[in-house]
Parts: C-alpha cells; sequence; structure tokens
C-alpha cells in the first residue's frame, strides 16, 4: 500500500490547482512545520522498561496554535501522523476555528498495557514532546484510543514543569477544566452534519439506516445520539466483528455490552456479521467511524449506502472516491463530519483561559452553530461550482490558510 500522507496531499494539491495558489505557497502549505521523534522508555510493572516510539508532527500554524490528537496504536507511524497532522489544518480551518493543525501518537498496543503502565507511558511521552507544545503553541487532544483520563495524566505532567494550565490539552475529564459535551463531541459533529444534508434531500429520519463501522468514541456516541433523533441504527461493528438488526439497535445497551466483554460481537439482540460485511450493508447511510482506509479501491464498488459519513480519518481513500461517485454515492468527507471534536476541544480551550465552566446546553448550541455554518458552505460551495462535497471542503480549509498565510507574510 502507498503512503497515506500521498495519497492526501492529493486531495490538498487539487485544492491548491483550482485555487491558483502561488508555487512557494503551495509547497510551503504542503510539508510540514515541524516532526518531533522521541524515544519513550516505560518501566514494567514485572520489572525492567519496554522502549516506544513517539512522535508530534506540526503541519501549519498560520490561524492559531499547532492542534490535534494523540494516538495509541500498534500502527502509528511518522507517515500516518503526518497525513493527520495536515488533515487538521484544513478541518480546523474549514470548522473556522483558530487553529493550525498538529498530530502525535505513540506506537504501541495500549491494550498490552496495565492501567499503570499506560499511565507511566502517557506521562513519559508528554515529558518527551512537553518542550514543543503549550497552549499558545501546539494543544494536544484525545485521538483513537486516547481517552480523558490520559489527557489528565498529561496535564498534570506539563503542569510540574511548567505549572498547572488546563489549556495545554483539551479533552479532558470535567473536574480538571474540560468541557462538559466534548465526550460526546465529535459524535454529536457527525449527526448535525448528517441532519442538514438529511433535511436537504427531504429524507424522513425513521426511514434513513444508519451503519455504523467502528464503535470506539466517535462511533458509539453517534449512534446514540442518532437513535435518540428517531434514526434506526441497523448495525454497528469494531474490529472483532459486527451485530445486525432489521429493525435497528439499542445503541446504549450495545455499549453496555462492549464494556462488559470488550467488543459488540454477542450483543443479543442482533444477529452477528462480519466486521468487513458492514460495508456492503443495504442502508441509506454508512459512518466510516474506526480507522483510516475503510473503504478502497478493492471494496467500494460493495457499499449499497447512498451517503458515506467519514467519522474518522481518512476513512475513504482516493481510490475509491471515483468509484463511489459513479455509484451516485454521496461521501461527507472527514474534515467536515469530524470536525466536532475539535470544536468543542477549542470550546474547552476558550474555558481554560477565562477559567470558566460552561453549562452543557451552551458548548452543545456553539458546536450546532460552528458545524451548520461549515456544512452549509460546504454544501453551498459544491453545488454552486458542481464539486464533490470533499473538493469544496478542501477548497474552503485551503483558501483560508493561504489567505492567512498571505495577510501574515509569510514569516
Ligand atoms: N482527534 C480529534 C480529531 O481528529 C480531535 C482533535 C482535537 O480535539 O484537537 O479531530
Amino acid at each position: 500500500m502507498g503512503s497515506a500522507f500521498e495519497a492526501v496531499r492529493g486531495f490538498y494539491e487539487q485544492a491548491a490547482e483550482k485555487l491558483g495558489l502561488e508555487l512557494s505557497l503551495r509547497e510551503a502549505l504542503s510539508t510540514h512545520a515541524r516532526e518531533v521523534s522521541v524515544q519513550v522508555r516505560v518501566p514494567m510493572d514485572f520489572g525492567g522498561f519496554k522502549v516506544f516510539r513517539g512522535y508530534r508532527v506540526q503541519h501549519n500554524n498560520a490561524r492559531g496554535p499547532f492542534k490535534g490528537g494523540l494516538r495509541f496504536h500498534p500502527k502509528v507511524s511518522l507517515d500516518e501522523i503526518r497525513t493527520f497532522a495536515m488533515l487538521m489544518t484544513w478541518k480546523t480551518a474549514l470548522m473556522n476555528i483558530p487553529f493550525g493543525g498538529g498530530k502525535g501518537g505513540v506506537q504501541v498496543d495500549p491494550k498490552l498495557l496495565s492501567e499503570a503502565e499506560l499511565e507511566r507511558l502517557s506521562r513519559g511521552f508528554m515529558r518527551a514532546i512537553a518542550d514543543f507544545i503549550g497552549p499558545q503553541v501546539d494543544v494536544p487532544a484525545p485521538d483513537v484510543n486516547t481517552t480523558p483520563q490520559i489527557m489528565a495524566w498529561m496535564a498534570d505532567e506539563y503542569s510540574r514543569k511548567y505549572g498547572p494550565n488546563p489549556a495545554v490539552i483539551t479533552g479532558k475529564p470535567v473536574v480538571v477544566g474540560g468541557s462538559l459535551g466534548r465526550d460526546a463531541a465529535t459524535g454529536r459533529g457527525s449527526a448535525i452534519c448528517l441532519e442538514r444534508l438529511v433535511k436537504f434531500r427531504g429524507w424522513n429520519r425513521e426511514d434513513t439506516r444508519v451503519a455504523i463501522q467502528g464503535y470506539g468514541n466517535a462511533g458509539s456516541w453517534l449512534a446514540i445520539i442518532l437513535r435518540d433523533l428517531g434514526y434506526p441504527v441497523i448495525a454497528v461493528s469494531d474490529s472483532k466483528g459486527g451485530v445486525f438488526a432489521e429493525n435497528g439497535v439499542d445503541p446504549k445497551a450495545v455499549l453496555n455490552h462492549k464494556k462488559a466483554t470488550g467488543s459488540v460481537v454477542g450483543f443479543v439482540d442482533a444477529e452477528t456479521i462480519d466486521g468487513d460485511d458492514i460495508i456492503g450493508l443495504d442502508c441509506e447511510v454508512l459512518t466510516v467511524a474506526a480507522l483510516e482506509e475503510a473503504v478502497t479501491g478493492e471494496n467500494a464498488d460493495r457499499v449499497k449506502a447512498q451517503v458515506v459519513l467519514e467519522t474518522a480519518n481518512y476513512p475513504v481513500t482516493p481510490e475509491a472516491d471515483p468509484i463511489l461517485a459513479e455509484r451516485g454515492v454521496t461521501v461527507v468527507p472527514d474534515i467536515l463530519a469530524s470536525g466536532g471534536g475539535v470544536a468543542v476541544s477549542y470550546l474547552e480551550w476558550v474555558q481554560d483561559l477565562q477559567r470558566e465552566q460552561w453549562l452543557e446546553e451552551r458548548v452543545n448550541s456553539r458546536l450546532s452553530e460552528l458545524m451548520g455554518a461549515a456544512t452549509d458552505q460546504v454544501m453551498a460551495r459544491a453545488e454552486s461550482e458542481g464539486l464533490s462535497l470533499r473538493e469544496a471542503a478542501y477548497l474552503i480549509g485551503v483558501e483560508r490558510v493561504a489567505e492567512a498565510e498571505v495577510a501574515r507574510g509569510y514569516r
């Protein structure tokens, strides 16, 4: 498989070309400002220590501090982190929040660590990157396999060196400066986005069957919120397999089952299916909420849904895009559909800087405004210029960053 970064850079290059960006600016935006690669040593519970590789990549900060999550996953690589750092730049620009883009992670399977080892890993990684981040420099957050608890350990570790400052990292538990509504924000943002599209098409919620690939934080919250709104969530899956029920599953019950057993598989009120089969399931909306490259040139022709909602980062490859377009499938791109998390991270950062705690309704209504505006802008641009939603989203994101660079005089 080719480089994910080269693939995602292709989406950017298309937008840069359409916008007629000047060559040196085009090059500046297609490469990263800084890449930090660190060794993390973790003393193990039963003696000795293990060495892990961690990264923090900062892509662009023309619009504000670098911003983006930290993931703990065995597949983490520099190429992968570069891909997502760049995606974050376009995502924060599209959401119109005052941040640039960054991403980080550690190559590790956190499921193989004890709680105490996980804490030592989180703290060790934060010590290694602390000099390169900060509330006005680069603000990390949760991502795949990283939780509010991990953010709390990292914030605490940072504060040992630089003094307490909750705005250094977002996605923290509420008791240490987290925001109400942050946990559900990525799922809620995707739901807001889908709602706009469904309304635009004149569909009924009750007849809009949704299948969700990926049942982590984003996927499970999205399922819960959509079901509360009246959408039938007919199938969900995780890395171990999937479950299907014609009349819909109860997402909260599935989540409880997953918490108890480690997987959605075996949930009583549903049929077990192969995890991969969810891609080709008969439904109106397929949500890809797990890892990158879920829909590819190999399996895109199996998609039966009319809408693919990219709640994860880079879940659909450039090879899959034309195949889906040919089949009349609308893809709601990641930099839009997954923007709810970072939007509420922004609201958390604002609250932390002001030492305020907003009510959840206030957070959710600001999220609706930010997400609603971005969705409307993307749909309008796609309509007026005859573009796909991805092309329109990239045009808006790249254009905003380019404008900021020009206004600043490139430094
Ligand atoms: N990891 C999330 C994303 O990919 C959130 C990032 C953030 O809140 O900074 O958008």
